[in-house]
This record gives structure tokens, C-alpha cells and sequence, in this order.
């Protein structure tokens, strides 16, 4: 990979440029959304420090990120979903959470032990979630066993992951760190902070759990992604594998789930996507990257979405199911073995795309 020179971040360049054209692509959005409903809520399983569990996940409908509205990410077009105007009222917020609760009542047989709250943003920003709501949020949740909350680095404290915490719930933040490399993090997925900033929230984390003492645990869950626009597919299976060992090394943090990037609307990877410039990953270099990782000390997962379709991670459609089916089975076992048990003609063209793309000539394969 080259090094750009100190210049490359003058005013109009680098990031600048890259808000820029996703504050362009990002205004040919035109949907709005009620507020009072979530985005989305399913019921599901995970993998947590306590085993698997049955999990309930929210998408938050808060106003959307910040950072979204300065440009945002490359590949993130979550935004779109958010309400217009950019905040939602504490009543909104609890009438979100009263629908959740409604359709967990309808589909499950009983709660789920586990709840995961998006926000498409952050849930620990004050200007998304506010604190009467976020306790509120945690009061109405007091009697699961574990809540995944997500931010970014920089809002996650111990007293708000002790709003959690005091009732006996072990808690977790979720946090898009995309990469452990700084370089990539800022120039391919346009994210602001550095891995440090991850590490001082890790800190945190760490600080909640120590002072909530038998009562509940804390912790960091990192959020990587495999494959922003710009890297190669070697280049994105080396970057991930470094950022799995990384994340794993940091105390505080006990999962990785690396997910492959897919093709949203009204993002920048839509634009290069649209233009052959981009192919979303191959699901063997999310197993091979499992693979590799096995002995890192932190739970490693991958959920690919919209694999084998061409926005999503896929191999060749015959065996997109099939390794897919393999990863799911990977995330809840630990147990590299389901690889084995996989196998296609197209592996060598991956084998071929991993040796041979190169910057320029990428993407080798669609
Ligand atoms: S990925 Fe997260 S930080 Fe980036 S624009 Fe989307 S919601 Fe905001
Ligand atoms: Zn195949």
C-alpha cells in the first residue's frame, strides 16, 4: 500500500472529500420514517461469553449518526432509514420500544435473555438517545441477562454502562471499529477516530466492569468490516486478520464480529459498485479469515448479509448457502472444522483472485 504525503490531507482532500461526495450521495435520499416505529426488530440466536442465547435485536430509529450527516462512512447507508429533522422525543423513543416488546410477546415463547440495540448511530450519544431514555431503556430491560448496546468510541463511560449494569445485566458496547488499522479506517471506510480511541473505551468498559463488581460484567464487543472500498481482496483477508488479532489483544474486549461489506443505496460503495469498481468479499475469505483467527483469546464471528446475491458477499451462487450455512454454524461453535466440510470449484478462483488482484485491476471477478 502506498503513504500518502502530509499534503493528501489539506482542506478539500482526504476526508473532506470524502464527506463530500457522500453528503452529495446521500441527499437523493428521499424516504422519511415514522419515529414512533423501530426500524426493524427480530428475534434470533448469539454466541455470548455465557454461551448461546436466545436474542432479541432492535434497530433504534434515533435521527441517525453524527458523523452520517457530516458525509459518514463509505459503505454505510443506514442514514437513509433515520428520521427527518434528526432527533426523536423521549415519548417516540418508548413508543419504539413498546412495538419491540409487542413483537417479542407475538413471536417468541418466552423473553429473549439477550437484547441488542442499533441505533444506526449511537446509543450512548445524548443527542440520539437521551439519558431519561437510555435509563428508561435499561429499566425496561432489568430482567434479561445481557444487553448489547451500540456506540462509537467516543461516547462509551462507565456511569452510562452502569445505568445497565446496576440491575444485574451483564452489558456489552458494540462498537463499528471496521479495522484496526488507522490508515484504512480513515481513507477507505472515511471513519474519524484511530484504534486508540477503541482502546480508551475498552478502558472504560474494563472500569464498569471492575466497579460492578459479582453484580454484572462489561464489556466491548469490536465490529470489523472486511473489505471497504479501495482494498483488494488480499489486502482486505491480510487487513482482517490483523484486526481480529489486534482487537482480541485488548482488555475489555471479548468478541470480534467481522462482517463483510455489502452494496447499500446511497452510499460511495454503491457509486464504484455501479461503475465496476467494486465487488462485495468472497464468503471463503470470511472462512479463511475464521480460520486463521481460531486461537485469538476473544469469541470471533462473522454474520455476512445478503450473502450470494451481487450486493452481498458470495462465491460462485452454487455454494453460497453452503459456506454461509458453515459460518453460521462456525459463529456458535468456535470449531473450524465445519470448513472442512465445504468445498467448491471455485475456490480456485478465489485462490486466483487472492494472488493476483492488484489495485488497478480490481475487481478481478464480479
Ligand atoms: S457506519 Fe456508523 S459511524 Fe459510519 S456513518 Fe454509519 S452509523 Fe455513522
Ligand atoms: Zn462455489
Amino acid at each position: 500500500m502506498s503513504h500518502p504525503t502530509p499534503d493528501v490531507y489539506e482542506q478539500g482532500k482526504g476526508m473532506d472529500a470524502h464527506n463530500k461526495v457522500m453528503r452529495e450521495i446521500r441527499s437523493r435520499k428521499e424516504a422519511s420514517y415514522d419515529p414512533h416505529e423501530p426500524t426493524r426488530v427480530w428475534l434470533d440466536e448469539d454466541n455470548t461469553p455465557n454461551g448461546v442465547k436466545r436474542s432479541l435485536t432492535i434497530i433504534l430509529n434515533t435521527g441517525g449518526c453524527r458523523w452520517a450527516r457530516a458525509g459518514g462512512c463509505t459503505m454505510c447507508g443506514y442514514v437513509a432509514e433515520s428520521v427527518d429533522g434528526g432527533s426523536v422525543s423521549h415519548d417516540a423513543l418508548m413508543d419504539q420500544i413498546d412495538v419491540c416488546l409487542a413483537h417479542e410477546e407475538e413471536e417468541g415463547d418466552e423473553p429473549a435473555d439477550l437484547i441488542k440495540i442499533y441505533t444506526s448511530g449511537s446509543f450512548l450519544d445524548e443527542r440520539e438517545v437521551g439519558a431519561r431514555s437510555r435509563r428508561a431503556i435499561a429499566d425496561a430491560f432489568a430482567d434479561r441477562e445481557r444487553m448489547v448496546v451500540e456506540s462509537l468510541p467516543d461516547f462509551v463511560d462507565r456511569e452510562k454502562i452502569a445505568d445497565f449494569t446496576r440491575h444485574g445485566v451483564n452489558t456489552d458496547v458494540a462498537i463499528g471499529l471496521e479495522t484496526a488499522t488507522d490508515r484504512v479506517r480513515h481513507d477507505c471506510v472515511n471513519k474519524y477516530f484511530d484504534f486508540a480511541d477503541f482502546e480508551d473505551a475498552c478502558a472504560e468498559a474494563a472500569e464498569a466492569d471492575a466497579e460492578a463488581g459479582d453484580d454484572a460484567d462489561a464489556g466491548i464487543k469490536a465490529y470489523l468490516l472486511m473489505k471497504p472500498p479501495f482494498l483488494t481482496e488480499s489486502e482486505a483477508v491480510a487487513d482482517m486478520i490483523s484486526s481480529v488479532e489486534r482487537c482480541a489483544a485488548v482488555e475489555g474486549c471479548h468478541t470480534v464480529s467481522m462482517n463483510p461489506c455489502n452494496v447499500q443505496r446511497y452510499t460511495m460503495v454503491d457509486d464504484l459498485y455501479f461503475e465496476d469498481g467494486y465487488r462485495p468479499p468472497w464468503l471463503w475469505s470470511v472462512a479463511h479469515v475464521l480460520r486463521e483467527t481460531v486461537d485469538v483469546d476473544a469469541i470471533v464471528v462473522s454474520d455476512p448479509v445478503g450473502h450470494g446475491s451481487d450486493r452481498g458477499p458470495h462465491n460462485c451462487q452454487e455454494c453460497d448457502d453452503l459456506v454461509q450455512k458453515a459460518i453460521k454454524d462456525f459463529d456458535l461453535r468456535q470449531d473450524p472444522s465445519v470448513f472442512e466440510q465445504v468445498s467448491c470449484d471455485c475456490e480456485l478462483t478465489w485462490e486466483a483472485v487472492m494472488e493476483h488482484e492488484r489495485s488497478f485491476n480490481q475487481p478481478l471477478t464480479r
